[in-house]
């Protein structure tokens, strides 16, 4: 598809809808602020992954290329902690979640960004930025650490609207644990602390703020100025803040055309927290036997500027919906085309393509473009139901659903092309066996199941003294 439909996007620089171009034509250049490695990602964190998952998909859908940083913050008072309390160096205590965090990626189906860069890895171009800073009187250094000097950036704040001078001195801001005691200049460079990793600088061994790993990392992958960044809703404050601060004062250049921000996960209507013990992580979820598609599908279905509401019944629900596409796959299988052709599914898949796109363009409406997708299964399913399936038509389908998948990643476009052959009697036959297992061991709730998916697929069992047969409706 060549890039001609109008894109929309929410930029939160400014809080308002605006229409998206790349800076370079056909190419978008994208950061997204990745894991701190400390920990196994939870739902919440993935919630932002694979809505950036969702916008990478989709800006390639809608035929740009796509360069897409995403960071490992290796480097931060969290990983520091645990490799001391582990013994081990902070490579080895970082690599566990470094692997944990790929591993969810491939189980979620999330597309690799272009480039993974590491804090440990990049020091040299965060010293250089520091010096740009402090050459041009927008830092200074103090005790071996050096602090941006908020009252030389005359617009800092403007992302998130906050108001410094409300913000007490001496307060402490949000999470961060970079932030100087004094809120109204926070830090570039750490001096070392008895124990911790350190690095040379200029100004003495020491490490650098987390702000400062992503403004280096950002420009040294995708330019002093790039397209869009994006991350959840409590980097605003003050992390996007303080990389705008940084890099706009070093370069005297606007960082970034683009905000986007996802708004936070929650479960069963509570923030996620350990003590409430419902932080779950994808690996807990997969261990009660959740299925990563619909996990993915149901974070599809909020729009990423809602808040989204994590429970087991909406999960459940999630699979639920995902087997009523399923099930058109059976039925498709099992339909005969006609001779005569037939209009009605050629439309549904234009109309489907076309709405699809739509939703995409339009700030990423992914449950709009979901809608599209049970739309075109109602429109298919009555084709099929009305013997309106002309020649071809199960190709098209499958086609079409194809297409949008590329997406959504919720299908599984090889049983779906298998679907388009029409050779679907296996996966009868595997449901009657099915079947007549549950019955032998007396699992009535599933054989009446099967029974009813079967009935679905417009087949009928009888049970005869030799087993089960089955026939078409
Ligand atoms: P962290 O590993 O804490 O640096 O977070 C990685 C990403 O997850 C960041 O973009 C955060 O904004 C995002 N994030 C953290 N908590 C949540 C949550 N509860 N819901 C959605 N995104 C979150
Ligand atoms: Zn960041």
């Amino acid at each position: 598809m060549s890039a001609t439909q109008e894109i929309r996007f929410f930029n939160s620089m400014g809080r308002k809808l605006e229409r998206f171009e790349p800076l370079e034509a056909g190419k978008v250049r994208l950061y997204a602020c990745g894991p701190t490695v400390y920990n196994h990602p939870h739902i919440g964190n993935h919630r932002t992954f694979l809505f950036e998952d969702f916008l990478r998909r989709g800006l390639r859908f809608l035929g740009y290329e796509v360069e897409q940083v995403m960071n490992l913050t290796d480097i931060d008072d969290k990983t520091i902690r645990g490799a001391q309390q582990n013994g081990v160096s902070l490579d080895e205590f970082t690599a566990t979640y470094v692997d944990s965090f790929f591993e969810d990626l491939d189980a979620l189906h999330v597309e690799r960004a272009e480039h993974y860069p590491r804090a440990t890895e990049h020091l040299p171009e965060m010293i250089a930025l520091v010096e740009r800073l402090l050459e041009r009187g927008y830092a200074y250094t103090s005790d071996g650490s050096v602090f941006f000097r908020i009252a030389a950036d005359d617009d800092y704040g403007r992302l998130s609207g906050v108001d410094l001078d409300h913000v007490r001195r001496g307060e402490r801001v949000a999470q961060d644990e970079y932030d100087k005691e004094d809120v109204r200049d926070f830090v570039l460079w750490k001096a070392a602390k008895e124990g911790e990793p350190t690095w040379d600088s200029p100004w003495g061994p020491g490490r650098p703020g987390w702000h400062l790993e992503c403004s280096a990392m950002s420009m040294k992958y995708l330019g002093e100025s790039f397209d869009l960044h994006c991350g959840g809703v409590d980097n605003m404050f003050p992390h996007h803040e303080n990389e705008i601060a940084q890099s706009e004062s070093a370069t005297g250049k606007p960082f970034v055309h683009t905000w986007l921000h996802a708004e936070h996960l929650i479960v069963d209507g509570q923030k996620m927290s350990k003590s409430l013990g419902n932080q779950y992580t994808l690996k807990d979820l997969l261990a009660r036997g959740a299925e990563p598609r619909a996990l993915r599908y149901l974070f599809l279905a909020t729009h990423y500027r809602q808040r989204l509401n994590f429970s087991f019944e909406a999960l459940k629900a999630a699979g639920a919906a995902l087997k009523r596409i399923d099930e058109m796959r059976f039925r498709l299988a099992h339909a005969t085309e006609t001779e005569a052709p037939h209009e009605d599914v050629e439309q549904a898949a234009r109309r489907l393509t076309d709405d699809f796109t739509a939703a995409v363009a339009d700030d990423l409406n992914s449950s709009a473009a979901l809608g599209a997708v049970f739309q075109f299964v109602k429109e298919v399913n009555k084709a099929i139901e009305d013997g309106r399936l002309g020649h071809g038509d199960r190709q098209r389908a499958v086609d079409a659903l194809a297409r949008v998948d590329q997406v959504l990643g919720v299908l599984d476009p090889a049983a779906w092309q298998e679907a388009a052959g029409g050779h679907g009697d296996d996966e009868i036959e595997r449901k009657v066996r099915e079947r007549q297992e549950a019955r032998e061991r007396r699992d009535f709730a599933a054989s009446d199941r099967l029974r009813d998916e079967l009935q679905a697929l417009g087949v009928l069992v009888e049970d005869t003294p030799q087993g089960p047969r089955w026939r078409r409706a």
